[in-house]
């Protein structure tokens, strides 16, 4: 397929690039090596107005250690983590990992910032980064912050980076004395994305117990996992082999969170899904549904993609949950948006005008929104063929929530309205999304080898 149309431009400063990207709102993109930028445009999945090639920005371009800790450049190509002597020496982790990327013509090519950048949670860097604590150098409009890499993804190919800003560096600490870190990829050929993949880095004291321990895993989930309680267990108790069984255990758990072995996305149009219906594991669709005309029916036509058998995932703004933001909108518009009272994501945004401009337009500003209670969808499952299995808070799907598709307990309807009035506090942050999960009916169909 041909790419769409698109303009060039290849800005020799940062601050050049910066603005190139502000002009187009959105609708530039930044090329590095292009390794899945490329891909993308000839299949159209992405369609860009802009390409703005960073290539020619000077000064992005090293691996160095300094200031106590590792830093890789914008343009670091992920060969260089190969052929760096303090790489191999003091992070062999980012070795281990950069070496079963593609293949030695991807890797002259890709960056190691673009691997991140790129929000893939097939792509290999984010768990390592996760596993060695390491931090997101990004610079945008009103200058520069630091972005923890656990932090950094949000979703498919979706991370904090606002669509002006631009990660120019990776910034690890250094490890400290008896410290090590491997990767362990499975895949089906060398040089294939992985199937999954675990990135481990551990601190030992000189008792051989353990004082730091960064678990995460790779292609298991939307976005790289860490394995918080993994890590935890490891944390001042001796390596030996019961430990080690112990916490593998507790990375298994956190990787079998959305309980997929083989996980291939496809994303789609909601009013337009294209799909073979009953056919997907798990159809998910969040932040979406209630800025759509007419929720249920959207919720229909989601429903039918997923297989006898399959789960479906909804995240919708909850009716009382929504009830402060509703009163702080009254008092922006009564006040001509002189007065956002105690918003918090405002608060925490107040140096970045940009992304204060996004949250205003999308959480007050917003054309089209409904508002549902977990009665109200539990209606659209029974009207769908879905059986109601349970309703979160959405912060809790960040944790690590053992239950995430275990079915209510008592199921209780005081208490389920009880929680929700209760979400009025702690969803007030997030702007009111709970998650409802339910199971497409009917026993699942027998999987045929593949023809
Ligand atoms: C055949 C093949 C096999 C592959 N196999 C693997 C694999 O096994 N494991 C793996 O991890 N990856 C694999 N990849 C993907 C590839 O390695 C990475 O996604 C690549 O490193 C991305 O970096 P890039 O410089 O090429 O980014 P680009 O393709 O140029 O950009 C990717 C995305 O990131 C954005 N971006 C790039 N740089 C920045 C920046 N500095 N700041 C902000 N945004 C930025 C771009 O706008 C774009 O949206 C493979 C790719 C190919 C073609």
């Amino acid at each position: 397929m041909i790419p769409s149309p698109f303009d060039y431009v290849a800005p020799s400063t940062l601050d050049e690039a910066i603005a190139v990207l502000g002009e187009h709102d959105g609708e530039a993109k930044i090329l590095s090596g292009g390794q899945s930028l490329i891909p993308m445009l000839k299949l159209r999945l992405a369609a860009p107005t802009v390409l703005v090639d960073i290539n020619r920005i000077p000064g992005l371009n090293y691996v160095e250690e300094r200031d106590g800790g590792l830093h890789i450049g914008a343009l670091a190509r992920e060969h260089e983590l190969e052929v760096s002597a303090v790489v191999r020496e003091k992070y062999p982790i980012l070795y281990d990992t950069a070496r079963v990327i593609a293949d030695p013509l991807v890797r002259n090519t890709a960056t190691v910032c673009g691997n991140v950048a790129h929000g893939d949670p097939g792509n290999d860097h984010p768990a390592t980064m996760i596993a060695l604590g390491a931090s997101f150098v990004v610079r945008g409009p009103n200058g520069t912050r630091s972005i923890p890499a656990r932090d950094f993804f949000q979703g498919l190919f979706t991370t904090a980076l606002a669509s002006d800003e631009i990660v120019t560096e990776i910034a690890i600490p250094a490890p400290p004395p008896r410290s090590g870190g491997a990767y362990l990829k499975l895949e089906r050929k060398v040089g294939d994305f992985a199937t999954a993949a675990v990135a481990v880095q551990l601190t030992l004291n000189a008792q051989n117990v353990c004082t730091r321990a960064g678990v995460a895993l790779t292609n298991v989930g939307s976005t790289p996992i860490e394995a918080v309680d993994a890590g935890a267990f490891l944390l001042n108790k001796p390596l030996d082999d019961g430990t080690i069984a112990q916490a593998a255990q507790l990375a298994a758990a956190a990787a079998d969170r959305f309980r997929l072995d083989r996980v291939r996305f496809v994303e789609t149009d909601l009013h337009s899904p294209g799909l073979r219906g009953r056919a997907f594991d798990v159809v998910y669709s969040s932040g979406v549904l209630h800025h759509t005309p007419d929720p249920r029916a959207s919720f229909a036509r989601l429903a039918r993609l997923a297989k006898p058998g399959g789960m479906i995932i909804v995240g919708l703004y909850n009716a009382f949950a929504r009830i402060p933001l509703r009163i702080r909108r009254a008092v922006a518009k009564l006040t001509g948006f002189r007065f956002t009272l105690f918003d918090p994501v405002l608060r925490d945004r107040r140096n970045e005008p940009e992304r204060r401009e996004a949250w205003l337009r999308d959480q007050y500003q917003h054309p089209e929104e409904h508002r549902h209670t977990v009665a109200e969808v539990r209606g659209w499952f029974e009207g769908n063929d879905v059986e109601y299995v349970r309703a979160f808070p959405s912060a809790m799907l960040a944790s690590e929530p053992d239950e995430l598709f275990t079915p209510a307990g008592d199921d209780w309807r005081a208490e389920e309205w009880l929680a929700q009035v209760g979400w009025m506090r702690t969803l007030g942050h997030e702007g009111g999304l709970f998650v409802m999960i339910g199971r497409r009916r009917g026993a699942p169909e027998v999987e045929l080898a593949a023809s």
